[in-house]
């Protein structure tokens, strides 16, 4: 007999987005709500498999009464709420927002970013060419992933993966203050002789390609890589008996990608180096 927990049932939450009723269930957040109701709040630090760091801010909204705007990732929806996702308020925020990320970092292979700007009519050369910005040479040190910090937002969501939330490896935190902080190694060592054991699980949250496989960023500098020609498969990982579910990502009959599902109830998007990086013996290189 299969036995499948459907969970303890949940009260409905009813409250107003954008003039519109929705209903979600208790510990939901506005963020949840939006999606469900298939409307688009941008998120670059928001996670799928993580906590909310609140870092980035560009998912705000405005809840009548609330002095502030809120984050909709974090914020859960209350009976009664009225949440405006696309006022005066939350329009300025987000392109100014927009305008001090994509200014200080390069946003150029973070998804939806070129559109989100647009929309906004964000502008992020308004502040001219002596702007402070992160830029800095790609850090590559190993053969499985580059660390790319000139696209760097301090979105906080590989440290989380590298620490309590998944990995517990603890390689990688936030290092200085203000806008000297950075994530780094400890005493910035290369990560070769850091705690890292390779599992990629920073590289699979990154929003920007600040982390990147070292094929997909060496495919990227010689301008073969190309989503578009990409298909997924989806296999089980032979090497050990957990049986995590990969996605092979195969561009011209070639395994480019190592994912896994982020619904995946024993992997929750996560490997280890085996299924992340053990793929090379397969194809002929
Ligand atoms: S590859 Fe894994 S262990 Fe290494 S820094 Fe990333 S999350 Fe941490
Ligand atoms: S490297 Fe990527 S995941 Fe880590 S803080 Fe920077 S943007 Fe976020």
């Amino acid at each position: 007999m299969t036995i499948v927990d459907i969970g303890i049932p949940k009260r409905l939450v009813e409250f107003t987005v954008d003039g519109s009723t929705v209903r979600v269930p208790e510990g939901s957040t506005i963020l949840d709500a939006c999606a469900a109701a298939g409307k688009e709040i941008p998120t670059l630090c928001y996670g799928d498999t993580l906590e909310p760091a609140n870092a980035c801010r560009v998912c705000m909204v405005e809840v009548e009464g609330s002095r502030t705007l809120v984050p909709s990732c974090s914020r859960k929806a209350e009976p009664g709420m009225v949440v405006h996702t696309d006022s005066e308020r939350t329009r300025t925020s987000r392109k100014v927002v927009l305008e001090l990320l994509a200014s200080a970092a390069d946003l150029s292979t973070t998804p939806e970013v070129a559109r989100w700007l647009a929309e906004t009519g964000a502008d992020p050369d308004r502040f001219g060419p002596d702007a402070a910005t992160v830029a800095q040479p790609a850090i590559v040190d190993n053969e499985l992933y580059v660390r790319d910090y000139g696209k760097c937002i301090l979105c906080y969501k590989c440290v989380d993966a590298c620490g309590e939330q998944w990995q517990n490896s603890f390689a990688i935190t936030v290092a200085g203050r203000g806008f000297d902080a950075r994530i780094s190694t400890e005493f910035s060592n290369p990560l070769p002789d850091s705690a890292c054991v390779y599992c990629g699980n920073c590289v699979e949250v990154c929003p920007t390609g600040a982390l990147s496989f070292k094929r997909e960023y060496d495919k990227r500098a010689d301008g073969s890589w190309d989503e578009s020609r990409q298909t997924a498969t989806t296999t089980v990982c032979t090497f050990c008996g957990v049986g995590c579910t990969l996605t092979l990502h195969v561009q011209d009959n070639e395994i480019v990608k190592v994912a896994s599902p982020h619904e995946s109830s024993v992997t929750h998007g996560n490997l280890c180096i085996k299924g992340r990086f053990g793929w090379q013996h397969v194809q002929n290189r």
